[in-house]
């Protein structure tokens, strides 16, 4: 979010626990605190006309007291507060008439008979905290050993494809909708893969997922950016699955392949801009980079993946890599989807982001 903030002109203060964190390298000044401390987002308050987040983990009732004295912030954490919770979201979202999986949301572990009553195969989720497949897990029957926490239990859905809608939501109301894209997931780590842009589905079904996603973010009614995750049923039912209130993995795409991208539309949208036109250029698809191993980060085959046509490398200068931590993501743009997948995958592989000694 910070170059194309300080592309339109903007001042730019980062918090972030990390000294020299990713974005911190790049904006004017960064407060060095967490997410949760009231006295550092204090300290950050007093120097913003604006203020957002671009994670959903971050203690709600500082933000809480942030908005209450009058400091101009987006999303609302009214917003973030449905969002947070996941047996709230599928509850609100059920509410608006919104379409998902048969839920029900514990406030305690489930025991075997939440999972008899509830019926299997379940797909457990914890209520709070979990991000990225972490705190998600498949409960074939009541015999599975859920995990110990306050839980979502939602029916195993049979998904022919993941989509994901990036819907950018004004001060006034006024909603900019990104094409679908279709995502696939590693069926171990439930990570994201791959991404597709545009999703190979036809025209009418696009429609409706752009529609069914405007939705979604209209029905939450916060400001700024957000993803929206949809299941796409093998007998063409679109579900919601999750609103994320920011630019989203699912809309790295945009910086190479759209007229506006995610992040400079998060920042229009925050300050009262207008929005930008969200008009595909070109066909895409991104992979993630993750962490190969423990330590300093360390990146190899950065040569023979930018000799590749159409590639854009992103590396977020995160100074520690772990195996499986994002460190960046890539993407292809080319007329030719299927090529644009191909080259992101070879591309990945030419590259390699491990810990070690520099
Ligand atoms: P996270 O917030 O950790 O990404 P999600 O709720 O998006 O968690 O779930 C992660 C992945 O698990 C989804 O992308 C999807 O592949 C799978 N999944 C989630 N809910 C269901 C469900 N009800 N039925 C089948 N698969 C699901």
């Amino acid at each position: 979010m910070v170059p194309p903030a300080k592309r339109l002109g903007f001042d730019v203060v980062v918090l972030d626990p990390t000294p020299r964190s990713p974005a911190g390298q790049l904006a004017d000044d960064q407060v060095v605190g967490g997410f949760d401390d009231p006295a550092a987002l204090a300290r950050l308050a007093a120097r913003a006309d604006v203020l957002t987040y671009d994670l959903e983990h971050v203690h709600l009732d500082a933000l809480r007291a942030l908005s209450d004295a009058g400091h101009r912030l987006h999303p609302h954490p009214d917003v973030l507060a449905i969002i947070q919770d996941k047996g709230r979201q599928r509850a609100f979202f059920a509410e608006q008439g919104l379409p998902g999986p048969r839920f029900v949301a514990l406030d305690a572990p489930p025991t075997a008979d939440d999972l008899a009553a509830f019926g299997g195969p379940v797909m457990q989720k914890a209520r709070w905290g979990g991000y990225d497949g972490r705190g998600v897990r498949r409960l074939a029957d009541a015999a599975a050993t859920p995990m110990p926490v306050p839980s979502l239990l939602e029916a195993w859905v049979p998904i022919e494809r993941e989509l994901g809608v990036m819907v950018a939501r004004g001060e006034d109301g006024a909603e900019a909708v990104w094409p679908p894209v279709e995502m696939a997931f590693d069926p171990e780590t439930h990570m994201l893969d791959a991404l597709v842009a545009p999703a190979r589905i036809a025209p009418a079904l696009r429609r409706r997922a752009e529609v069914l996603a405007a939705e979604a973010v209209d029905a939450l009614g916060g400001v700024g950016v957000f993803g929206v995750e949809l299941f796409l049923t093998p007998d063409g039912e679109l579900l919601v699955n999750e609103v994320a209130p920011r630019p989203h993995n699912s809309g790295h795409y945009t910086m190479e392949a759209a007229v506006t991208d995610q992040f400079e539309q998060h920042v229009r949208a925050v300050t009262g801009l207008p929005l930008g036109s969200t008009r595909l250029l070109s066909p895409a698809a991104t992979v993630n980079l993750v962490g190969a191993g423990w330590g300093p980060t360390r990146v190899q085959g950065l040569e023979r993946a930018l000799a590749l046509p159409g590639v854009a490398v992103h590396l977020y200068g995160k100074d520690e890599a772990r195996p499986g931590r994002k460190m960046g993501h890539l993407t292809v743009i080319d007329p030719d989807v299927e090529a644009a997948l191909a080259r992101a995958h070879a591309a990945r592989d030419a590259l390699r982001i491990e810990g070690g000694e520099l």
